[in-house]
């Protein structure tokens, strides 16, 4: 970066805001995913008007500009490929509002996620979107990549939940999109695009989202099985059932036994699945509900059901499955984890799918996730400076993504597109999709400098 751009961004953040240190551009080069690239500056933002600033600026010297959250994306959205600028959001990370009345909180975007229901838990009321990385993801990143979690199948992810939001546009212009209605139709849905927008449209700086009561109540258990079919088939039966569990987690032998080596929380080493499992509600609805879904695990062969009888005993089994990323990045040197999602009623097949495909290329994989979403986390566990193993991680991939196309299903359920899954979005929604996302990006991004080279290439003449 030139001495006099150094001086003008210093001008807008002040000079303790602004990094050009290499040790500094390594510590943002990457996120949780593979991708890894230097920027030559990184500031961080404590006001709306001086991103806004940012980007007139950005867009006068034509530098490209990477809006970061805390960095836990899995798909590479925060590493500044095209190089220019990070723009740190978390030190944006105050309460602006809480509005218990109408079960609203404003706050903005760099904001921790799990920072909101000690706050709203005063009024009986939580934020239901919970990835696993609640603790230290942001507002900001979650919304960018429509993030979910755990409580998706009852509670949905997070577009269910925002309502309105303060945006600084490419060009530095700031808008209100939605609002705090229950309703409001005035105008396009102009939020719902910015929703798993992975900073391509612009920089979210505030960002209004819904409430809910907190149940009166939760029933948790482990159901546990000796087929992993049997386990996957039990999924769709429990829905089939009319059951809407706020948690069904699925963990296979290869992840359970990462797990316990990781940390002892319960789990049945010599099973070949578990289901975790949470009902809530009013206490007779939720236990009525468990006590069906152990009806519909046992027609399915489960070889037992065992109820968390205490809050610890629950928290246990929760923090397993909370771990088992971290888990599985210790059997092997590396992974790559996906989260290709199906139908639910197609998870057997799914699943089946994903172990012969790994069998097939001689390959170990760890298979977790959201089963109730039909929203898989396949990860493949290997040695990437094995160039024979990681082409052959590459193939399994390649052909995980097809098989989840082949089912009507998507390549990816929460964690985006960015950089790893960009060669294959087109598979999905076709060339006509892909010109329709560049038309979008290019209204409001013209000059293709806000987090270029994501999700999708732009056309040649307005690439940076
Ligand atoms: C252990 C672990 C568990 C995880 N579990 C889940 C899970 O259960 N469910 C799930 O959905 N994800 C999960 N993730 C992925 C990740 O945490 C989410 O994608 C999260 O939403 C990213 O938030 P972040 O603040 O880290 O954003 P970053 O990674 O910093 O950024 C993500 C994207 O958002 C954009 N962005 C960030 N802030 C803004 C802003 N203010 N305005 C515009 N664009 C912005 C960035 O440019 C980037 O494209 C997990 C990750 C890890 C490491």
């Amino acid at each position: 970066m030139k001495l006099e751009q150094r001086i003008q961004l210093e001008k807008i953040f002040g000079p303790e805001q602004v990094l050009t240190a290499v040790e500094d551009m390594v510590a943002y080069s990457y996120d949780a995913s593979h991708a890894e690239v230097q920027p030559e500056a990184v500031v961080f933002a404590t006001t709306t008007e001086q991103v806004s600033e940012l980007m007139r600026f950005a867009y006068r010297e034509g530098i490209p500009v990477t809006p970061r959250g805390q960095g836990s994306g899995l798909s590479g959205g925060s590493v500044p490929i095209k190089r220019g600028i990070v723009l740190a959001m978390d030190r944006m990370n105050r309460v602006l509002d809480f509005d218990p009345a109408n079960r609203l909180i404003t706050v903005e975007a760099g904001l921790t996620t799990a920072a909101i229901d000690p706050i709203v838990a005063a009024a009986n009321l939580f934020y239901p979107p919970d990835p696993g990385s609640v603790t230290f993801s942001t507002i900001g990143g979650n919304v960018a990549e429509n993030a979910g979690g755990l409580r998706g199948l009852k509670y949905g992810v997070t577009k269910d939940y925002v309502k309105m939001m303060k945006v600084v546009l490419p060009q530095g212009d700031i808008v209100i999109l939605g609002n705090k209605c229950v309703k409001h139709v005035a105008g396009f849905n102009m939020e719902g695009i910015f929703v798993g927008s992975e900073g391509l449209l612009g920089i979210m700086t505030e960002v209004t989202l819904a409430l809910l009561p907190i149940p009166a109540h939760r029933e948790s258990a482990l159901a546990i099985f000796n087929s992993l079919d049997d386990a996957a088939r039990s999924v769709a039966a429990i829905i089939a059932a009319g059951v809407t569990p706020s948690t069904m987690e699925f963990i296979d032998r290869a992840t359970i036994n990462a797990i316990q080596d990781f940390k002892d929380c319960g789990l049945p080493r010599d099973a070949e699945a578990v289901l975790l499992l949470e009902t809530d509600g009013e206490k007779h609805s939720a236990e009525a509900e468990m006590a069906r879904v152990e009806i519909e695990v046992a027609a399915n062969q489960a070889r037992s059901f065992v109820r968390a009888k205490s809050a610890e005993e629950r928290d246990r089994l929760f923090a397993g499955r909370r771990v088992a990323l971290n888990a599985l990045a210790r059997v092997r040197p590396n992974l790559i984890l996906e989260d290709a999602t199906v139908m639910r009623s197609k998870l057997p097949e799914m699943v089946r799918g994903i172990s012969s495909i790994a069998r097939r290329h001689g390959l170990q994989v760890g298979i977790f996730g959201h089963a109730g979403d039909g929203n898989l986390h396949p990860t493949f566990l290997l040695d990437m400076r094995d160039p024979d193993e990681m082409a052959r991680t590459e193939l399994a991939v390649t052909e995980l993504f097809q098989l989840a196309i082949d089912l009507e299903g998507t390549i990816s359920g929460e964690h985006g597109v960015g950089v790893e899954k960009k060669p294959f979005l087109e598979r999905q929604i076709g060339s006509a999709g892909i010109a329709l996302l560049q038309n979008i990006k290019k209204t409001f991004d013209p000059l293709n400098l806000l987090n270029p080279g994501k999700m999708f290439d732009m056309p040649v003449e307005s690439a940076v």
